[in-house]
């Protein structure tokens, strides 16, 4: 509607602007034309009075030519022609300025000419028998009147007119007086100046010959048209045409029409300008209230239901103005609010901050002061953020009050917050890897990195880094070390994702390291911002690596080292390795063997048990050990065959030697078989001889035993005291002979007896051995120390022998005056029980450790201690004979240990 208002007052100002257009446009060109029709009048006159003045002059210089002829005829008539032509011609000429020459024709011929000069060809001429001209010659004779003929081409060159009077003498017809003015000189006469620039000529003559009009001077392109004055000059017919050069009047009105539409035109444009000014006017004015009236209505929606709220509390702190929003951001109505305390509705944590600023605005009136983004309750008990800005305008008495202008900003901090959430728990997730991360810009300055990489950058560094440092920190870092690193963050930045395993050198003391890191590119809105970097510490497995290296080599260098043969195959029998000393021992170059099936090379073994043992190793997937002769080269070889993944790792030596000794061994050992089994024989018959013979030998000894004992009681009266004393040596030797018999009985009925093995508790055996010795020990008061002794699966008897036998050996080989001890102990060694039967006794020689055990020997005198020298070998031949062995330790003076093992098992 409006806009159609504004079009329809937009044309009326141009209909405006039209109209005065037009009007001006009009009476301009109106008085213009005026103008001009006066001017053309002028100029029309100024020609006419041209044409005037020159046809006047031309008439009167032809009237000079009529008085020269007639001159010339009267002379002639009165005279004949005369002698001296020459002289009157040139009194004429010379009266006459404007005639060029005189002719005289006599009949129809030219007979004379002045000046002669250059009219010599007319002489003879004969003008009446030229029948394009000669009819004007003939109408002049007929009126007997000067005629003008031409303008005629000049025979002696240049274009003339040529007035002839015709002469008559005495009636008859002589001849012509005739006067040639050329056509400049007739110009002259006339006055025309064809070089003016005022006007154009032109003159005409009607050909009486052909009637034509014939046109003899022109300015340029002469145009007969509405400007020309036409004059007719009687004396020679002639038709003088005058025209301004350039109408006057064209170049006169042309500039006023010209200002004329300009002035119009600026005079409309004004007109149409003044007359839109107040339909302008009068649109801005709707425009702007348009606007005013717009945000106003803007302001007020803000106001009751934007986010912004407006609380105006008066200086006892009560509200006295309360927008609208404030229901909408708060839920508590107008009415409600009135009656609010703002402290009240804050949040607790937040009131001592707020009081804080409250202070600030009071001391700063006028000010804005800005708030923080404190919660408040809303009246559904949830807490919204409120960014207020609180202004003192109490001073002034159109508010009188303090504006809280605040707004809710519960959305943005929840989403700051959520942000910080998630920032913070991007920071923990990339803090909680002790692997690197960090991010760097496309200047190599760090972005951000994880506390790792900072406290490793420390660490190494001894710099405290961080964001926006430069990271090729140049002077800390080997130069090649930076140059390495520029060329990787390069990489990236020109696009690249790559990992690469980078070499740490060791500076200011810390230890080299390897790291394997990731580069990946920053990529936002197609456009690299950065590279994001990973690493993680491989030192160790870098490390582990190098040592495999090592290994590998040392591994090799074994190979190659030791004394054994080594190759190795893989599952289709290729040769993969072939040491030096397999070179010498099967006579074959690694070079040869190295890619080479190893059955090719050694087609002879196919057929022997090699074959056999490695095919099994290969397909069981265990180790084959075998020994085998080699025929080709008459040798002997020990072999281990270790399957693995790949193949078979061989090892072998040449026990060639070895082999010939264990058969030499071998025989030496059938020889030393059969000997045993002879000497068992022999010893067997040999027991079976001690046996029959202590056992047989008893019965003369007692008898011997007997009878000097009845020697003795008999005849006591009668011996004397040496014959008692031999009696007594006698009795004695036969009781020692009688225990050697006994103790020889027991020896060699060890070996025979077929006793029962039953479980033995050794307790029971020592307490028996104790019963046993009663008497010693109590005489001695000796102390027999045993506890925790095993129960083992022996002969009884025996083992009642062994412990009786050591027990009371200890007993006693006492020293003098020490009390005696003898303590027996056992330990599990393996699957033996070891035991220590110790004393503190005489002690042994260690040169006679080895001979005790024999049977009958004794490093004492039988005087001091008693025995046959049997006790030691007996229990030898116990502990041996169930699988142990005895043997002792001992320091003279200090005293001895014996120590036997027996299989526990037994
Ligand atoms: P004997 O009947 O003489 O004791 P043994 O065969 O028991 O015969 O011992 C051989 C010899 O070993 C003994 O004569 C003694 O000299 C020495 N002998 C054995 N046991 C001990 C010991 N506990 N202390 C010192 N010497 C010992």
């Amino acid at each position: 509607m409006e806009t159609q208002q504004l079009k329809h007052s937009y044309s009326r100002a141009v209909y405006s602007g039209l109209v005065t257009f037009f009007l001006l446009f009009f009476i301009t060109q109106f008085l213009n034309y005026k103008i001009y029709q006066k001017s053309e009048e002028e100029e029309y006159q100024r020609t006419v009075n041209e044409s005037i003045s020159i046809t006047s002059r031309l008439q009167s210089s032809l009237n000079y030519s009529l008085s020269a002829t007639k001159s010339l005829a009267f002379l002639i008539q009165e005279n004949g022609v005369p002698d001296n032509f020459e002289f009157i011609a040139e009194g004429l000429l010379q009266a006459n300025q404007y005639i060029d020459a005189i002719q005289l024709v006599q009949g129809g011929v030219i007979t004379n000419v002045f000046p002669i000069e250059g009219n010599e060809s007319v002489i003879g001429y004969d003008i009446l028998a030229d029948t394009l001209v000669n009819r004007e010659a003939f109408e002049a004779i007929e009126k007997r009147e000067l005629y003008f003929a031409g303008p005629i081409n000049l025979r002696q060159g240049g274009v003339a007119v040529i007035g002839r009077l015709p002469i008559f003498i005495d009636d008859d017809f002589f001849g012509f007086s005739a006067v040639i003015i050329k056509i400049p000189t007739l110009l002259e006469a006339a006055g025309i100046n064809l070089n003016s620039s005022s006007y154009d000529y032109m003159l005409s003559k009607i050909n009486r010959n052909t009637e034509v009009e014939e046109f003899f001077i022109s300015t340029s392109d002469f145009e007969i048209d509405a400007d020309v004055v036409k004059s007719n000059i009687l004396v020679g017919e002639w038709t003088l045409y005058v025209k301004p050069e350039l109408p006057n009047t064209i170049f006169n009105s042309l500039p006023f029409a010209i200002l004329g539409f300009l002035f119009s035109l600026i005079g409309a444009v004004f007109i149409w300008y003044v007359s839109k000014q107040p339909i302008e006017l009068k649109h801005l004015v709707e425009e702007k209230s348009n606007q005013i009236l717009q945000q106003e209505r803007k302001y007020r929606a803000l106001l009751e239901n934007g986010t912004d709220g407006i609380v105006v509390l008066n200086a006892e702190g009560n509200p006295v103005y309360v927008t609208p929003s404030v229901e909408h951001i708060l839920g508590y109505s107008k009415e409600e609010a009135f009656n609010l305390n703002l402290f009240e509705l804050m949040h607790p944590d937040d009131v001592e901050k707020i009081q804080g600023i409250m202070m600030k605005v009071l001391e700063s009136p006028g000010i804005p002061i800005k708030g923080f983004p404190g919660r408040t309750k809303h009246k559904n008990g949830t807490w919204r953020y409120l960014d207020a800005t609180i202004t003192n305008m109490i001073h002034d008495p159109s508010i009188g009050g303090i504006v809280d202008n605040f707004r809710d900003v519960t959305d943005r901090v929840q989403a700051e917050n959520a942000k910080e959430y998630e920032r913070q728990n991007k920071e923990a997730l990339i803090n909680s890897t002790q692997d690197l991360i960090w991010s760097v810009a496309t200047d190599f300055r760090l972005i951000t990195a994880n506390e790792a990489f900072l406290q490793n950058l420390k660490d190494y560094t001894g710099n405290e880094l961080k964001p926006g440092d430069d990271l090729i920190m140049a002077g800390k870092y080997p130069i090649d070390f930076l140059e390495f690193w520029s060329k990787l963050y390069k990489r990236a930045l020109d696009g690249e994702s790559f990992q690469q395993v980078v070499y740490i050198p060791p500076i200011d003391g810390a230890t080299e390291s390897w790291a394997d890191i990731s580069f990946s590119p920053i990529i936002i809105d197609s456009k690299i911002e950065g590279i994001a970097c990973y690493s993680r510490d491989i030192t160790e497995v870098k490390l582990s690596e190098i040592a495999l290296q090592k290994a590998f080599k040392e591994k090799n260098e074994i190979l190659e080292s030791i004394g054994d043969g080594f190759y190795a195959v893989d599952k289709t029998w290729k040769v993969t390795y072939w040491n030096y000393h397999a070179e010498n021992l099967l006579q074959r170059k690694r070079e040869e063997m190295i890619g080479a099936n190893l059955w090719d090379k050694f087609p002879e073994t196919v057929k022997l048990s090699f074959y056999q043992h490695y095919q099994a190793a290969l397909s069981t997937g265990l180790v084959s050990h075998f020994e085998e002769y080699f025929p080709p080269l008459s040798a002997w070889f020990e072999v281990s065959a270790y399957p693995s993944s790949n193949g078979l790792a061989v090892y072998f030596k040449d026990v060639t030697e070895r082999k010939q000794t264990e058969k030499q061994l071998q025989e030496l050992n059938e020889d030393l078989i059969r000997q045993a089994k002879e000497l068992e024989i022999s010893n067997k018959e040999l027991e079976q001889f001690a046996y029959v013979a202590s056992h047989d030998l008893q019965e003369p000894l007692r008898m011997i035993t007997g009878f000097l004992t009845l020697i003795e009681k008999k005849y006591n009266e009668i011996l004397d005291e040496r014959g008692k004393k031999y009696i007594y040596f006698a009795i004695d030797g036969a009781k020692r002979m009688r225990q050697i018999i006994l103790d020889l009985l027991e020896f060699s009925r060890l070996s025979n007896s077929d006793e029962e093995i039953e479980l033995v508790d050794l307790q029971d055996i020592m307490n028996e051995v104790l019963v046993l010795n009663r008497k010693t020990i109590s005489e001695n008061r000796a102390r027999i120390k045993f506890e925790n002794l095993p129960k083992l699966r022996a002969v009884r008897v025996s083992m009642l022998q062994l412990f009786q036998n050591l027990v009371n050996n200890g007993l006693k080989y006492k020293r003098e005056g020490v009390q005696p001890t003898v303590s027996i102990n056992a330990k599990e060694i393996g699957d033996f029980w070891q035991f220590s039967v110790n004393d503190n006794g005489i002690g042994i020689d260690k040169n006679y450790f080895d001979r005790i055990f024999v049977i009958f020997q004794r490093l004492n005198r039988k005087e001091e201690y008693s025995g046959t020298g049997m006790g030691l070998a007996i229990c030898k031949k116990v502990i041996e004979g169930m699988g142990g062995r005895i043997w002792v330790e001992s320091e003279k003076g200090i005293g001895s240990t014996f120590y036997f093992t027996l299989p526990k098992t037994t």
